[in-house]
């Protein structure tokens, strides 16, 4: 007792300061003043109906307040990008002063002129600089996105000569909420759970959301990590700000856990991309001085170059840093929920969302003075870029998956970077590239840096720590033939325009339709094939008829004994593939070179029915990931099948169930038994990564997996985060021979693949060779960083298992096959264990 009274007269006494600042809370608490403010623009409590602070702001209502500021001030503009999945608009607003704004496009034209050739004679004596303000991608890290409201209202009613001055040589691209859906999603959580009297025990339901929170969008993904590889619909609209207006700052408001202060960059220098110039940080650094002045006056503790890094590429603050801008990363303590207690005392939410606010207006001060050093900083990016570019050209493609090929050219699109096509067939170093599905890149061209950050494979570092993944060579991610020093006399025309790969019109037969395998797009195809009830086989060998070679995996679809006739068969095979844009092949005979068509190497396939085990215990990203490819990719439903309601789970209606990554025990005991039962009865269970454990512990495979025998030697107190953070494995890619005659394989047309894998779980490979259809090779890091131990402990090993147990299937995968829906190279082997599960 004696210990505890002192604690709790704390905690009664903090207590009460956090409610009276509640009750006081008005908008002198966070707005400069020592300006006066424009009366006829409505404070956002006008609209949202109270202070920012007091409550967790919903989407709607920071969409009202942002519309009704660009409705009234002619400093602001405000345009709707797109939607997200749950079609929230992705609004941005420009705010600058009135002349800019009725100047706007030629400011921009004049602008972009900076980063191409012939820039030398522009003069950025006059010329606004460009600054973008993003806040909240985490949508559970809502300080941001609440801060904006007040940025928005002191940017368009503050009176007097300094923002005029501001507003005349500032172009502001401001983005209050870059993660809608997951915004929306985290306020829910913490306004429903807010007490009248507000209580800052960290216990309280309030500061722990439910599964999955709100940090992330609509399908569960982090959105700071789609920067790069763009596939995500709000990181679309982002994108496109970015490259039509090529920003020289780039703000990212974020928060950490509760009990840190404020976090602005620079990061940790040896973990800045050898890509990125030296002067990009120490830039950085002259704006964090503002910063610091700023959060000095304010009273508020910072700090700077630890714990972050700009390494990938695909993050909010590192991504500028390649397209000749500056990212800047801000992480705020968080409050969770209105006030927590923490090492600091109380937080409370007013406190984060005034830092973050003091933050954009530090950042849009740095702006202002630094203008035209940062504006020649960009300049001289691009041409120092183009006096480095080298002769020549990347050549990307793939002589049986135009899909891929075609998906990483989109890619590039959104980037601007120019794309050509190929003129002839080429064959270089042992690859052949065809001119209809191969696309090449000139490294002389304005993207270059950035072409080579996505195409580079990297296995030197400085650091051997990183804040995420440390490799995400594109043309490995989309499994592509790839060569990079092809002459640029082999480019065709540029592509202005892209459009899908062609296909031929679909023929008709009265005997047999084909379709290989190889397509990414090929099991949407196979799924609208089978769930229009379709008898449908799959071939276990390959075949040859005419001059044509049909692969292992080769899909059969016979004409008679269907429950369509041959035209409503011939009809709907056109339409599916229409729709999933794959080829259809008509087949009159069944006499083949090879297996003929009525072999039995032939096997019958099923519909298939999925579900996915998600809530308490699986890790988010890797389920929605699943969720996304299945549900957006191949338009196949899955049952998104929780954790809680599993014991009640009538089982028997799935052909599958995907356990993604989970960490302790996401099931009941009773739960595992019901699981094994399933699988008895003919189920097929596919578990991912950290699942290798379970299913070793739980018996439903025999595996032999590694042990850790890592021990530290001369590795002081100090030193052992960083040297168990070495031997980690953030992200990597790594090459696996694969037997192509395996069906967990069918599709892939080489005998090496590479894989995405983040994790340290090493499966020793089977005695008998045939059980081992994907081997990592003895020497297979392809980029990234792992460790020398490490490297030697993956050699040999295997990713991928499959046991028999009763009459189904237990499929393990050590690596995420799905990674961030960019890892287009290896969604097949999913579909595989799905669709042929049985044959293996
Ligand atoms: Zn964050």
């Amino acid at each position: 007792m004696q210990k505890l009274l002192p604690f709790l007269i704390f905690c009664i006494c903090f207590n009460s300061i956090a409610q009276q600042e509640f009750e006081d809370l008005s908008l002198e608490y966070y707005l400069p003043q020592d300006v006066s403010y424009n009366e006829e623009i409505p404070k956002p409590q006008d609209v949202i109906g109270y202070i920012p602070g007091e409550w967790h702001v919903t989407h709607d209502l920071l969409l009202n307040y942002m519309r009704e500021l660009a409705r009234v001030s002619p400093r602001i503009s405000i345009e709707n990008r797109g939607e997200t999945y749950e079609g929230r608009p992705l609004i941005l607003l420009t705010i600058t002063s009135e002349e800019n704004h009725e100047n706007l496009e030629e400011i921009r034209k004049n602008h972009l002129a900076l980063t191409q050739e012939n820039a030398s004679s522009l003069n950025v004596e006059e010329m606004p600089i460009v600054v973008n303000q993003g806040f909240s991608i985490h949508g559970n890290e809502a300080s941001g996105s609440n801060a904006a409201l007040l940025a928005a209202y002191y940017l368009a009613a503050a009176e007097g000569e300094e923002i005029h001055e501001l507003l005349e040589n500032t172009i502001i691209l401001f983005d209050p909420v870059f993660n809608p859906d997951g915004l929306q999603r985290f306020a829910y959580w913490a306004n429903t759970n807010k007490s009248e009297n507000i209580n800052p025990d960290p216990q309280d339901r309030e500061y722990s959301e439910v599964w999955p929170g709100g940090r992330t969008n609509h399908y569960w993904f982090d959105m700071n990590r789609d920067w790069l590889p763009v596939q995500l619909p709000e990181s679309q609209a982002r994108i496109e700000t970015f490259h039509k207006w090529m920003p020289n700052i780039l703000t990212d408001h974020h928060e950490m856990g509760s009990n840190s202060s404020f976090f602005f960059q620079p990061g940790i220098p040896s973990r800045t991309h050898p890509l990125t110039p030296d002067l990009n940080q120490e830039l950085t650094k002259e704006i964090g001085t503002y910063h610091a002045e700023a959060f000095d006056q304010l009273g508020s503790f910072y700090y700077t170059e630890e714990n972050y890094d700009d390494f990938y590429y695909g993050k909010g603050s590192t991504f500028p840093d390649i397209n000749g801008s500056i990212g800047i990363l801000f992480e705020q303590g968080s409050s969770r929920g209105h006030a927590q207690e923490t090492d600091n005392g109380v937080l409370t939410f007013p406190f984060t969302i005034r830092n973050q606010f003091t933050a954009a207006l530090s950042t849009l001060e740095a702006a202002k003075n630094m203008r035209k050093e940062i504006l020649n900083y960009q300049r001289n990016f691009y041409k120092n870029a183009r006096n480095s570019a080298e002769n020549g050209a990347y050549v990307f493609g793939s002589d049986k998956d135009a899909s891929a090929a075609y998906e990483l050219a989109k890619i590039l699109k959104k980037h601007k970077v120019e794309i050509h096509k190929l003129e002839e067939d080429l064959k270089t170093k042992g690859e052949t590239f065809r001119k209809n599905s191969a696309y090449v890149v000139s490294k002389d061209q304005r993207q270059h840096r950035l072409v080579k950050a996505m195409f580079e494979r990297r296995t030197e570092f400085e650091d051997s720590l990183f804040y995420d993944v440390s490799a995400w060579t594109l043309p490995l991610a989309f499994n592509l033939d790839f060569a990079e020093d092809i002459k640029i006399k082999d480019a065709g025309e540029k592509i202005e325009k892209l459009s899908k790969p062609e296909i031929q019109p679909l023929e008709k037969s009265s005997y047999a339709y084909v379709m290989q395998w190889h397509d990414y797009y090929s099991p949407k195809a196979l799924n609208m094939i089978l769930e229009k009830g379709l008898r449908t086989k799959v071939g276990m060998q390959p075949f040859t008829l005419a001059n044509s070679e049909y692969d292992y995996g080769t899909i059969l679809i016979p004409v008679q004994n269907q429950k369509l006739d041959s035209d409503k068969m011939y009809e709907f095979l056109q339409k599916v593939s229409e729709k999933s844009n794959v080829q259809i092949e008509a087949i009159n005979t069944g006499l083949t070179q090879g297996v003929n068509l009525g072999s039995n190497q032939f096997k019958a396939l099923e519909p298939a029915k999925v579900a996915l085990i998600v809530g308490d215990g699986i890790t988010p990203y890797d389920a929605g990931e699943i969720w996304h490819l299945f549900d957006q990719r191949y338009n196949m439903k899955i049952t998104k099948l929780d954790t809680r309601r599993f014991s009640r789970a009538d089982l028997s209606r799935y052909t599958d169930i995907i356990l993604p990554n989970s960490w302790g025990s996401a099931l009941e005991k009773s739960d595992i038994e019901k699981l094994k039962e399933w699988v008895r009865e003919g189920g097929t269970l596919i578990g991912y990564r950290n699942a290798a454990r379970f299913f070793e512990k739980e018996d439903f495979m025999d595996l032999e997996i590694k042990k850790d025998s890592l021990v530290a030697e001369n590795i002081s107190f100090e030193e052992r985060r960083d040297f168990r953070g070495a031997q980690g494995i953030g992200g990597a890619i790594f090459e696996a021979n694969i037997d192509r005659s395996h069906p967990v394989n069918f599709g892939y047309s080489n005998d090496k693949l590479a894989l995405f894998r983040n994790t340290t779980i090493f499966v020793e490979a089977d005695e008998q060779s045939y059980n081992n259809p994907i081997q990592y090779t003895e020497t297979p890091l392809l980029s990234g960083y792992i460790s020398a131990p490490r490297l030697e402990a993956i050699a040999g090993t295997v990713p991928f298992k499959h046991t028999g147990m009763g009459r189904g299937n237990v499929i393990l995968f050590t690596d995420n096959t799905n990674f961030r829906a960019f890892w287009y190279g290896t969604n097949k082997l999913l579909m595989n264990a799905i669709f042929f599960g049985d044959e293996m």
